[in-house]
């Protein structure tokens, strides 16, 4: 990491990182879940959202990105509820108040065709007419890249013209060559994404590797 203000490889400055830090070491509330737009709450404050297939890691990236043990509950049942799950993020004078969107899990290998519809309609509802929202993180499992199970949500995002950017999750569970040749694969498929942010953040909620970028990749979002 750079000490001498210069950014970092993933272009986040140490100021950045700390306002970040900052940031989400103050107050983090679970606000509301909605299983359908009319439960959405007022778009009156920035949101950032978190996408990924089901067991990709996402409650525990939310847990480790907020420092908190359980603020996102992991949950791997097909039949499930599908719901957007809304967290207020205070801010204070470095970032104004903010959402995360914790979105429901995709991929489930034997969910009945009525959650996949579900799905689809809800969150397709909220990616076209939500102005608020600044930005999507999809998380990208570090050992199986970009599945074919991702690339919907992908393409609804490009449809959409909603600014997105690949996390690769569970980095601790690869090899660093290894690691090293899934991003590399990761940010060519980006780059020929119309929505997608360029580069690719790894992050492992073990061990804590890229979660202070995550941070700053979440207060850059919301600008
Ligand atoms: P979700 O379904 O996307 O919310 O995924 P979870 O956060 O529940 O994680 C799914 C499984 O992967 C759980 O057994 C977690 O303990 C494990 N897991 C999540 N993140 C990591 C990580 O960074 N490293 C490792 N080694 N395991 C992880």
């Amino acid at each position: 990491m750079s000490e001498d203000g210069t950014p970092l490889d993933e272009g986040f400055t140490p100021e950045l990182i700390e306002a970040a830090r900052r940031t989400f070491a103050g107050p983090v509330a679970f606000l509301k879940s909605a299983p359908s737009l009319k439960f959405l709450p007022d778009p009156d404050v920035p949101e950032v959202a978190f996408a990924g297939r089901s067991n990709v890691g996402k409650s525990s990236l939310l847990n480790a990105l907020t420092g908190r043990n359980a603020l996102a509950r992991t949950s791997n049942t097909p039949g499930r509820t599908q719901e957007l799950n809304f967290f207020d993020v205070a801010g204070n004078g470095e970032a104004p108040a903010f959402r995360l969107v914790d979105m429901p899990g995709y991929g489930f290998a034997k969910a009945p065709k009525d959650v996949v519809r579900t799905w689809r309609y809800l969150v397709n509802d909220y990616l076209r007419g939500r102005d608020v929202l600044k930005r999507v993180l999809v998380l990208i499992d570090s050992r199986h890249g970009i599945k074919d199970v991702d690339r919907e949500i992908l393409g609804m995002l490009d449809k959409a013209a909603v600014s997105y950017r690949l996390i690769l999750t569970k980095a601790d569970k690869v090899k660093a060559t290894d690691l090293a040749d899934v991003m590399a694969r990761t940010a060519e498929d980006a780059r020929k994404r119309p929505a997608a942010h360029p580069d690719i953040l790894a992050t492992s909620s073990e061990g804590g590797l890229g979660i202070p970028e995550l941070r700053a990749a979440v207060l850059e979002a919301i600008g």
